[in-house]
């Protein structure tokens, strides 16, 4: 495994982790996000970027089904904005990739 998935595989677990705890108010990871969380490791295993990986977001791969699309999509609006604050290297450097996949 690669340190972009590996790194990416971090991001989403702890988005899904703040979401369920925080928005949901679950003390463990609920049954509906371990599932989310568990299909979005899937897609990242089954990535064919790897190493060369574009954020989610600006993927031209679209991966995900719709219904679980849907449902990350929710996570990463509550989430994203939140993780700057208590993570902010990772989000840094999450939005710095971001922004060099726009080719700014
Ligand atoms: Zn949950």
């Amino acid at each position: 495994m690669n340190d972009r998935i590996a790194e990416e595989k971090i991001t989403v677990s702890l988005m899904i982790h703040m979401y369920c705890r925080h928005k949901e108010g679950n003390r463990e990871l609920c049954p509906d996000c371990t599932g989310l969380l568990a299909y979005a490791l899937d897609r990242l295993d089954r990535c064919k970027y790897s190493d060369n990986k574009p954020t989610c977001r600006n993927c031209t791969v679209h991966c995900y089904n719709s219904m679980m699309r849907a449902r990350i999509r929710k996570v990463m609006r509550w989430a994203g904005p939140r993780i700057i604050l208590h993570h902010p290297a990772r989000a840094i450097k999450h939005l710095i990739r971001e922004i060099r996949n726009h080719r700014l």
